[in-house]
């Protein structure tokens, strides 16, 4: 088991594009895996490097990007076309640490068990090629929050550790986090007053989230200036949104939700806010 790298400061804000000007697409980025790292039995560190990262900026905690892979047969996925990177099998996932300097962006990949993503990353090799699109935006730190919680499974730890990095020294930050198994946990860090709870829901994906309820009902939390990023299974993470606004007092507002992956759903999108309930 390795000690994982932290999350890097970010990059300087890239000058935002002229009002009403077309959003370029940049052409997807060709990488080459140059690390692999077992992180626990369900979570792999993998570290993507190449000149084409050249640029790759990453300035909000919690942001995204597009990981495109190979199709069955193909040892490497062949170059996509800008304006048509959607005929690829795509998926989501967090930009954890990038070293800008030296082309190099990790990411960490949980093995659920199926999905063209997963099931590559359970093969990993160095040298192996994917394709990368982005950054998107991920989460403005607001300035006013006198706490944070961070609540969400295992596909939302990497955007944790952004987070957890960017806090300021004196806020209390408590994370809950929902596993597979207790072989899962591992040390986090952050300059806020940390306080972190494992909840193992066990193998069977269907109860995704119950664990993280039920620790939600028993530690409590006081809501009065608190942010919270909540990101997990998107029914989960509906329900569990609806708990904090009902019994702990805390206003929508607070809430930044986030539908990471839903069950028995492929490529769940990238823009899972919860909107619709
Ligand atoms: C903004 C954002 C950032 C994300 N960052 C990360 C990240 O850094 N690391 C990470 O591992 N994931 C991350 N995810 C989640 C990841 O995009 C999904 O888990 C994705 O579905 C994985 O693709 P796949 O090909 O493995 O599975 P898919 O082909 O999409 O799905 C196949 C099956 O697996 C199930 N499934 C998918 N994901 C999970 C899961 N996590 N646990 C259990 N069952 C699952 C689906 O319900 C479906 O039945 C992020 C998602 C979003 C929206």
């Amino acid at each position: 088991m390795t000690e994982p790298s932290r999350p890097a400061a970010a990059s300087p804000t890239p000058a935002p594009a002229a009002e009403g000007a077309p959003r370029k697409r940049r052409p997807p980025r060709r990488v080459e895996v140059s690390r692999v790292q077992v992180l626990s039995p369900a979570m792999r560190r993998v570290t993507l490097t190449g000149a084409e990262l050249q640029g790759f900026e990453v300035n909000d905690p919690a942001s995204y990007m597009k990981l495109i892979f190979p199709e069955p047969g193909q040892s490497e996925p062949s170059r996509p076309l800008p304006e048509s990177p959607r005929a690829t099998t795509m998926r989501t996932y967090t930009p954890l640490a990038v070293r800008a300097d030296m082309h190099e962006v990790d990411v960490d990949f949980v093995l659920h068990g199926e999905g063209p993503a997963s099931t590559w990353a359970a093969q990993a090799q160095v040298g192996q090629v994917l394709y990368l699109m982005g950054p998107g935006p991920g989460y403005k730190l607001p300035a006013q929050a006198s706490r944070y919680l961070l609540m969400g499974d295992d596909s939302a730890l990497p955007a944790f550790e952004t987070i957890l990095a960017r806090l300021p020294p004196t806020v209390p930050a408590r994370v809950l986090v929902e596993v597979t198994d207790a072989a899962e946990e591992r040390p986090l860090h952050s300059p806020a007053q940390l306080d972190v709870r494992w909840v193992v829901r066990g193998p069977d994906n269907t109860q995704a989230g119950r664990a993280l309820e039920a620790a939600m009902r028993q530690v409590g939390f006081s809501a009065e200036q608190a942010s919270i990023y909540l990101a997990c299974e998107a029914s989960a993470m509906r329900r569990i949104r609806n708990l904090l606004t009902d019994h702990h007092g805390v206003g929508r507002s607070q809430i930044v939700g986030r539908g990471y992956w839903k069950l028995g759903k492929v490529n769940h999108p990238d823009h899972d806010y919860g909107d619709d309930a």
